[in-house]
């Protein structure tokens, strides 16, 4: 039975698995003459995200967000048409300034736990075999952008319907990781 509940488009109708050997595939915006990104590495960590600073398709809850080493990602047509969303935030989110698509998120500070790995959503690319969504994180926060709070019980039924632990921050390996980068800075490990 098809759920009311619309998750994000490339997620309502199940996930795809990723294809062996998939190296990457090239990220186009919403534009008729689009702004490209060429990605030569297989995404990591893909994920349902509810925060409200990843971009979202018309209509969706969640965002679908990835990470790719930042080597891996080359602006390869239109890239005058990028702006930083914001300067200031950790994640500096590359959108093509017409349509306002995200084509890539860069983190600048060499200090941060994911520094190193640029964020992606796979859904703008034509090519099959990326890693499909693991988990959802920062679910409670799409109330922070008008979801419905009574339909949260509903929204986090679908997500492990869909095979998607919902979290309400990053999974646990991602929370771990950042810990032990933190406590490694600090000395204490
Ligand atoms: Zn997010
Ligand atoms: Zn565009």
């Amino acid at each position: 039975m098809a759920s009311a509940i619309s998750i994000h488009p490339a997620i309502d109708h199940g996930l795809k698995p990723a294809r062996e050997g998939f190296a990457g595939g090239t990220l186009k915006c919403k534009c008729a003459d689009p702004v490209v990104v060429t990605v030569t590495a297989q995404s990591a960590h893909n994920h349902a995200c509810g925060c409200s600073k990843c971009w979202k398709p018309e209509g969706a809850l969640f965002s679908q967000v990835a990470v790719v080493p930042r080597d891996a990602v080359k602006v390869t047509a239109n890239g005058h048409r990028l702006r930083v969303i914001d300067g200031a935030a950790t994640i500096q989110r590359h959108a093509c300034s017409e349509c306002g698509v995200h084509m890539y998120g860069r983190i600048e500070d060499s200090g941060h736990p994911f520094y190193g790995l640029d964020f992606i959503h796979t859904e703008l690319s034509d090519e099959e075999g990326w890693s499909p969504p693991e988990f959802a994180a920062f679910v409670s926060s799409i109330i922070e952008t008008g979801a419905d709070p009574e339909q949260m019980g509903a929204v986090r039924a679908r997500l492990k319907e869909l095979g998607l632990e919902p979290y309400d921050c990053l999974s646990p390996p991602l929370m771990d990781a950042i810990a032990t980068h933190v406590a490694k800075a600090a000395g204490k490990l």
